[in-house]
């Protein structure tokens, strides 16, 4: 098994650009699915981002024989009762956009008030060998739903969600910025440590 290398398998073109960066002082070279020809999709059947995360982490590992990371992740509001969650990107159907996704959203908090449209983004990142899982790492950001989009940074539901302590939304700060308030950069430190500490590198 080669260990110069990690495979970050996951499809989401803003999620490998936010891990790329997350992830760049460690002393490896990161390739992607599409790097390596892999165009697998596999199934979300976790009720959890964590067992979801380790489904694709285990099987992209074994399919690729490399070491891998993925991730996991999504936006539990409070009012809904931690909806999307796992299932914040087919919330709005299997072809939504980012854009239908935040205009159901949107339409689901229509009576709510900003005090009741509290909010958290979570991440779970998985690191496995083909054989055997590594390491689970999961950071959370909390935040309010705003009633509008405000920004154009980021991805996904970044523009409708409002962090109280900067006043801005993901969508209005820069992708370093938001790397260092994240659930993504909070998963990805525990995540760096661990391999640093268990010495998993060659
Ligand atoms: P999955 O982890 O590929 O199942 O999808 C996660 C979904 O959650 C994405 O498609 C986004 O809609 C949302 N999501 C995850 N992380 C972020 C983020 O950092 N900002 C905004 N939306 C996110």
């Amino acid at each position: 098994m080669k260990k110069s290398k990690i495979l970050i398998a996951t499809t989401s073109n803003g999620k490998a650009r936010e891990l790329a960066r997350l992830l760049k002082k460690l002393p490896f070279s990161f390739v992607s699915l599409k790097d390596i020809g892999i165009d697998k999709d596999v199934e979300e059947t976790g009720s959890t981002f964590e067992e979801n995360a380790v489904i694709k982490a285990s099987f992209y590992a074994k399919l690729s024989g490399m070491l891998t990371i993925a991730d996991d992740s999504g936006l539990e509001v409070d009012a809904l009762g931690g909806k999307p969650g796992v299932h914040s990107k087919r919330f709005a159907g299997e072809d939504a956009t980012d854009h239908d996704r935040i205009t159901l959203l949107l339409s689901l908090l229509n009576n709510y008030p900003a005090h009741q449209r509290t909010a958290q983004f979570r991440c779970c990142l998985v690191l496995s060998e083909p054989k055997k899982i590594i390491s689970i790492s999961e950071g959370i950001c909390e935040g309010i739903i705003t009633s509008t989009p405000q920004g154009y940074n980021g991805f996904g539901y970044d523009p409708i969600f409002y962090i109280p302590k900067i006043k801005k939304t993901m969508a209005e700060i820069s992708e370093i910025d938001k790397n260092e308030i994240s659930h993504r950069g909070k998963a990805a430190k525990n995540l760096s440590k661990t391999i640093i500490n268990r010495k998993i590198i060659t």
